[in-house]
């Protein structure tokens, strides 16, 4: 039987992950990934991207398809190719609106065929 202070170390870790990987509120997509790929590792997969939609934009279905579209195939590749930012530095997030996976105006969308 587990006592009660293993359940609450078991719950603190627990929600330590889940706060990293939480996006925050206002935070938009590429801010979002911006910040949790710090502390946790792409994982070769659209993961985080998903939370963050199945969190702030249940509704963009297409989300990932879009990514995808533009050389986005993990989580890291959405930032390399997807997604670039205007400045080194992108915090904190100028905001994004609930509902939509849009990045705030530190990123612009690198168009098809912009390549170096
Ligand atoms: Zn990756
Ligand atoms: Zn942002």
């Amino acid at each position: 039987m587990e006592s009660a202070i293993d359940i609450q170390a078991e719950t603190f870790v627990r929600d330590l992950a889940a706060a990293i990987v939480a996006p925050r509120e206002g935070e938009c997509l590429a801010c979002y990934l911006d910040r949790v790929l710090r502390d946790a590792p792409c994982d070769g997969s659209l993961r985080l991207s998903r939370t963050y939609r199945d969190a702030r934009a249940p509704r963009a279905v297409a989300l990932e398809d879009r990514l995808q579209d533009g050389g986005g195939f993990c989580d890291c590749e959405v930032l390399m190719n997807v997604y670039w930012s205007k400045t080194d530095e992108v915090k904190p997030c100028h905001g994004a609106r609930r509902g939509s996976t849009k990045p705030c105006d530190l990123w612009y969308r690198r168009t098809r065929g912009d390549r170096w």
